[in-house]
C-alpha cells in the first residue's frame, strides 16, 4: 500500500526548500483524500507498548485489542516500544498490514539522552550553555534514533517558581527568558536542520499550558493564573519553541483557570494554532482526555473525545477515546469532519517531514544501533554538559579544589556509591547501575587515599522506576562508622541529596530538606570534622540553610547522568572550574514557596517601614532566598565596572560592562543583565533577565561585555494580552547572579 503516495527519491532531491514544502503539502492532501473516516481517526490514535511485540501475539485483553487496532490501521502513533527489533515489528504492521500503508510515528520520552544519560535538563539550565545544551539534544536524538525512535516528548519547557513541584528536574527553572533560549536550543538540537535525516526526530514542547503552576507545588493540582504571568511568564518559553520549528505540542493534565488543558480551546486553537499559526500537531498528555470526567468538565468518554477534538488535541495518547468514540461523534455532527481532516494533515506532515514515507524503516538498522549507542562521542559528550551543569554554591577559604596528593579524604554517603540515582528521573531507555559514581570518579585520583562510608542508606529497599517509591530510612545503625572514617580524615566529602525517583512526576515534596538521616548524618559528621565538602545530588532546589550555615563548600552536582561521578570529581579535583549557575531558586525555607527572582515589589517593602512590623514579610524567616536565581561561583573570581549605558534610540540600548578575571585560574563566567521599567501600567518584576553572555578569561584578562536591549527585551505583554513598551525610566542591572551587579537608570 505504501506506493500511493511515496514517490521518487530522486526527483525529491532536485526540489527546492519551498517545492518540497508544497509537495508535502500536495502529499498530504492525496493521501488524506483516500482515506476513511475511521483511518483518519486511526491517525489520531496514540497506543503505549509496553508489551513485547516481538513475542507471540496476545490473544486477549488490553494488547490483544491494541494489535487488532494496528492491523486495521487505527493506530498512527506507538509510544515505549523499546528498540530496534521491536520498533521494526510495529511499523511492519502498519505499513505492510494495513490498507494504505502509512508508517506509524514512534514516540518516546527522551527527556536528557536515551540509554546514555545527559544530566537532567535542571541541571543542564544550571550551564546557561546553549551550545551544550543544543549538542546534548542532539547526541540523545542520535542515541534515540538509532533506537528506532523518531519523536521525543521534549523539551518540557514548563516554568516553575515551586521547589515542591518534583518536575521542575525536567525543565529550564524559573525564568522565561532563559527558559525560551533554552527551549529553541533544545528543539534544534534535537531536529537539527533537516528532520528528514535519520540521526534526527521531532521534539515536543510540553505541557501545554500552566503544568508548572500547580497549586502548592502538588503535582496535576489546579492552576489558576492570570493573563500577566500567563503572557509574560509561561507562554514565552512555548512561543520560541514555535519560532524554532517544533514540530509538536503535548497539552497537559491541568486545568487552567476553570479549562482543563486538553480540552482549552483558547490555548489549543486560539493562541497556539491561530495566533501563533502552528502546524505541527498536539498530542494530549497520557490518559488526559478522560480525566477531564474527573476534573468534572466532561460526563463522560464520548464527551470527552467530542471536547478535545473540538478544542484541537490532535492525537489521543491512550484515553482510547478518539478510537472507540470520534467516528460517532462525527457521524452524529457534534465534531465537523474539516477538524478530523485538519488534525490528520498536522500528522501525516510530519510523518512526511520525517521521511517516514520515503523509507518508514529508516530508523530501523539494527547496525547502526550497535555502532551508535553508547558511543565514545556520546559519553564525550555528555560528560562535558556534565561538568558545564555544576554549580559551586559556596567555597569558604578556598576549600575547593582538592588536593591531588597526600589526602586521606573521607567520602560519606550512599549516593556516593550509588550507580543508579545520579542517571535521574526519566530514564526508561537506560539501565540501572549505568552511571559512574562519585566513588569511582574519586578513585581516578589516585594520589590519595579515599575511605568510604555509607552512614545511611536513603529509601528502604531498591526503588525502581515508574511507580514504586520506598520510604526514607530512619536507620542510624552504620552513624558510628562513617563518625569514624570522617574523624581521621583531612578532608570529608559528603555526598548527599536525593534518590533519583524522589524527583519527577509524582514526586512533589513538602520538606525540600535533606531527605531521610542525611541531615542529621551532616551533624553527626560536622561534630567530628568541619572539613567538609557537601555534593548535593539532587532534582530540585533544597532548603540547606544548615549546611549554608556551617558547611565551608557545597558543590551542587544535581543528578548529572551517566558521566555523573567523572564530572563531579574533575570539578572536586580543580581540572574543570566550575562555572553554573543557579536556574531557580533556593529557598531558605519550604514556607517561602512559591519563590522566584522576578518578584513584584508590593506596597510595604522593607525600606518604606523602617521601624514598622507592617511590612511584607514573614515573622520568622526572612525574604531573602539562601541561594538567588544566577548565583554560583568559580575557582577564580570575577569583577564588574564601568557599566555603560548608550545609543538609545528606536528603542533601542547598548549596554556594556567591563569583566575583569582576578583571580588565580583560568574561568568561565555567566554575565547576566538585568532590567527594571520603574513604573508601568501594569506592575513589572524588581528585575527581569535579559540578556546573558558566557566569557571566558584567562587570569587578570579582561573583557568589554556588549547587549543589546530591544523592544522584545523592553517591552512586555499587558492584561489584553497585547505587545506593550512603555516609555519612562528603566534601570539595568548587569552582574555575577541576580542579587550582585551594577546598575544605572536610563530613561525611554
Ligand atoms: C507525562 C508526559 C509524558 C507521558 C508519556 C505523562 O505521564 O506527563 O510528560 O511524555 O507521560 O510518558
Amino acid at each position: 500500500g505504501l506506493c500511493i503516495v511515496s514517490c521518487n527519491n530522486n526527483k525529491e532531491v532536485a526540489l527546492s526548500g519551498n517545492e518540497n514544502k508544497n509537495n508535502i503539502e500536495f502529499k498530504v492532501e492525496q493521501l488524506l483524500s483516500k482515506m476513511t473516516l475511521e483511518e483518519k481517526i486511526g491517525q489520531m490514535n496514540q497506543y503505549n507498548g509496553f508489551w513485547d511485540v516481538t513475542g507471540p501475539t496476545p490473544s486477549s485483553g488490553d494488547a490483544a485489542k491494541k494489535y487488532e487496532h494496528l492491523r486495521k490501521g487505527y493506530v498512527g502513533s506507538m509510544l515505549n516500544v523499546k528498540g530496534v527489533q521491536e520498533v521494526r515489528a510495529v511499523q511492519k504492521i502498519a505499513v505492510e498490514e494495513t490498507r494504505l500503508g502509512i508508517p506509524l510515528i514512534i514516540g518516546f520520552d527522551v527527556i536528557h539522552g536515551y540509554k546514555t544519560l545527559s544530566p537532567i535538563p535542571l541541571a543542564e539550565a544550571a550551564s546557561w550553555d546553549l551550545e551544550a545544551i543544543k549538542k546534548s539534544a542532539e547526541i540523545a536524538a542520535l542515541e534515540a534514533s538509532a533506537a528506532g525512535i523518531n519523536w521525543t516528548f521534549a523539551p518540557m519547557v514548563d516554568i516553575s517558581r515551586d521547589a515542591r513541584w518534583g518536575r521542575v528536574m525536567e525543565g529550564a527553572g524559573e525564568d522565561p527568558y532563559l527558559g525560551s533560549k533554552i527551549a529553541k536550543a533544545r528543539v534544534m538540537g534535537f531536529q537539527g536542520d533537516d528532520l528528514s535525516k535519520p540521526n534526527t526526530i521531532a521534539a515536543c514542547a510540553k505541557h501545554w499550558a500552566g503544568y508548572g503552576f500547580a497549586e502548592s507545588g502538588r503535582d496535576y493540582n489546579t492552576v489558576d493564573v492570570g493573563t500577566s504571568t500567563l503572557n509574560n511568564i509561561i507562554f514565552p518559553p512555548f512561543k520560541a519553541t514555535v519560532d524554532a520549528g517544533v514540530k509538536t505540542f503535548m497539552n497537559s493534565f491541568n486545568e487552567l483557570n476553570g479549562i482543563p488543558a486538553t480540552g482549552n480551546a483558547y490555548l489549543q486553537r486560539e493562541v497556539l494554532k491561530d495566533k501563533w499559526d502552528f502546524k505541527g500537531f498536539v498530542v494530549s498528555d497520557w490518559g488526559s482526555m478522560v480525566e477531564m470526567i474527573n476534573h468534572g468538565y466532561v460526563e463522560n468518554k464520548k464527551q470527552a473525545a467530542e471536547v478535545s477534538a473540538n478544542a484541537g488535541s490532535d492525537m489521543d495518547m491512550e484515553s482510547y477515546a478518539y478510537v472507540s468514540e470520534l467516528a460517532n461523534l462525527v457521524n452524529e455532527g457534534k465534531v465537523s469532519e474539516a477538524l478530523i481532516d485538519d488534525a490528520v494533515t498536522r500528522i501525516l506532515r510530519v510523518k512526511f517531514e520525517l521521511g517516514l514515507f520515503d523509507d518508514p524503516y529508516k530508523y530501523c538498522d539494527e547496525n547502526r544501533e550497535k555502532e551508535v549507542t553508547g558511543s565514545k562521542e556520546i559519553h564525550e559528550a555528555v560528560l562535558d554538559v556534565a561538568k558545564k551543569s555544576i554549580v559551586l554554591l559556596k567555597n569558604e577559604n578556598n576549600m575547593l579544589p582538592l588536593k591531588k596528593k597526600g589526602q586521606k579524604i573521607a567520602v560519606i554517603g550512599t549516593l556516593a556509591n550509588d550507580k543508579t540515582s545520579p542517571l535521574g528521573s526519566w530514564r526508561i531507555g537506560a539501565d540501572d547501575n549505568t552511571a559512574v559514581s562519585v566513588l569511582e570518579g574519586m578513585q581516578k585520583y589516585p594520589d590519595n587515599q579515599i575511605h568510604y562510608a555509607k552512614g545511611a542508606d536513603l529509601v528502604t529497599g531498591e526503588a525502581s522506576f515508574p511507580f514504586e517509591l520506598k520510604i526514607n530510612t530512619t536507620d542510624k545503625s552504620d552513624f558510628p562508622k562513617a563518625i569514624n572514617t570522617a574523624k581521621n580524615a583531612d578532608v570529608v566529602v559528603m555526598v548527599l541529596g536525593e534518590h533519583g525517583f524522589q524527583s519527577g512526576e509524582a514526586r512533589s515534596r513538602t520538606n525540600i530538606g535533606l531527605p531521610g538521616v542525611q541531615q542529621e548524618l551532616l551533624e553527626a559528621v560536622y561534630a567530628v570534622n568541619k572539613n567538609i565538602v557537601l555534593v548535593l545530588n539532587n532534582g530540585r532546589p533544597l532548603a540547606i540553610s544548615w549546611a549554608d550555615a556551617n558547611i565551608p563548600a557545597i558543590v551542587e552536582a544535581w543528578q548529572l547522568g551517566t558521566q555523573n561521578g567523572n564530572a563531579i570529581a574533575q570539578v572536586l579535583y580543580g581540572d574543570y572550574n566550575p562555572s553554573g549557575k543557579l536556574p531557580m531558586t533556593f529557598p531558605r525555607n519550604v514556607g517561602q514557596l512559591p519563590m522566584y527572582y522576578n518578584y513584584k515589589n508590593t506596597g510595604r517593602p522593607a525600606a518604606n517601614e523602617p521601624n514598622s512590623v507592617f511590612w511584607s514579610h514573614f515573622i520568622d524567616e526572612a525574604n531573602t532566598p539562601l541561594y538567588p536565581f544566577g548565583h554560583g561561583l568559580s575557582y577564580t573570581s570575577f569583577t564588574y565596572s564601568n557599566l555603560s549605558i548608550s545609543k538609545i534610540s528606536n528603542n533601542q540600548v547598548e549596554v556594556s560592562v567591563h569583566l575583569k578575571n582576578t583571580g588565580k585560574f583560568k574561568g568561565k563566567e555567566v554575565a547576566q543583565l538585568y532590567i527594571r521599567d520603574l513604573f508601568a501600567s501594569v506592575t513589572r518584576p524588581v528585575k527581569e533577565l535579559k540578556g546573558f553572555d558566557l566569557v571566558e578569561l584567562e587570569p587578570n584578562e579582561s573583557k568589554t561585555v556588549k547587549f543589546t536591549l530591544t523592544k522584545k527585551e523592553l517591552g512586555f505583554y499587558n492584561n489584553e494580552g497585547d505587545f506593550v513598551i512603555e516609555t519612562g525610566t528603566f534601570t539595568v542591572f548587569v552582574g555575577g547572579s541576580s542579587y550582585t551587579s551594577l546598575e544605572e537608570n536610563f530613561v525611554l
